[in-house]
């Protein structure tokens, strides 16, 4: 099925310890939660744009969760079938401006800065899930969704007791360790198999 722009977008920072050790993190006690504004979502084949006030943004492959029903206060157990399917996203980031702000408001919203989909694949069990990330080709980031430190159910159900989640909202998952900046000319590719490519170009803002 097609994504549509969801109602919110929670994304799940750290949530692999390889990748909170290479920006000199450790992962968090409990998920490490912020927002994407919905309305930076980009289809595959559609531009990355590079700002003009960051010198560093880096891609960031996940797995993304697609609510499929009303969830709120779900245990661990209910959570999988509060869960319509996955589908791909980078979660673009101005590192920069990442390091420099304390709240990531402005690192991770920039126009275009969430590619996602193609598609929402159903009937995938989360264990099975890997992500898998290419930059003009040569692959640079894999990970497996049972290599979270925090797992799909538990983030649904933990995220759930803090706010209602809503058909169509999307959980980014957290990226495996590999990020690297993107340069004008760049095609970014982050593939979940047995989901689907989303592929997109990098350009600088005219
Ligand atoms: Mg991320």
């Amino acid at each position: 099925m097609l994504l549509q722009r969801p109602g919110k977008i929670i994304c799940v920072g750290r949530n692999y310890v390889a990748h909170a050790r290479e920006l000199g993190n450790e992962v968090p006690k409990e998920p490490l939660l912020f927002l994407k504004a919905p309305s930076v979502m980009i289809p595959s084949g559609a531009p990355i744009v590079l700002p003009a006030q960051s010198r560093h943004v880096e891609f960031e492959g996940e797995i993304a969760v697609v609510i499929g029903r009303l969830t709120r206060r779900v245990t661990e157990a209910e959570a999988p079938r509060c869960i319509e399917g996955y589908t791909c996203l980078n979660d673009v980031t101005a590192r920069d401006l990442q390091k420099s702000d304390s709240q990531w408001g402005r690192a991770k919203c920039f126009d275009t800065f969430c590619p996602a989909g193609p598609v929402v694949a159903t009937g995938l069990d989360w264990r099975a899930l890997t992500v898998v990330t290419r930059l003009n080709g040569v692959e640079r980031q894999r990970g497996a969704a049972t290599e979270m430190a925090f797992s799909i159910p538990f983030l649904v159900h933990y995220i759930s007791h803090i706010m209602t989640l809503e058909r169509g909202d999307l959980i980014a998952t957290g990226t495996p360790a590999g990020t690297a900046p993107l340069s004008a000319g760049d095609v970014v590719e982050v593939e979940i198999p047995g989901v689907g490519v989303l592929s997109n170009p990098v350009t600088a803002e005219a």
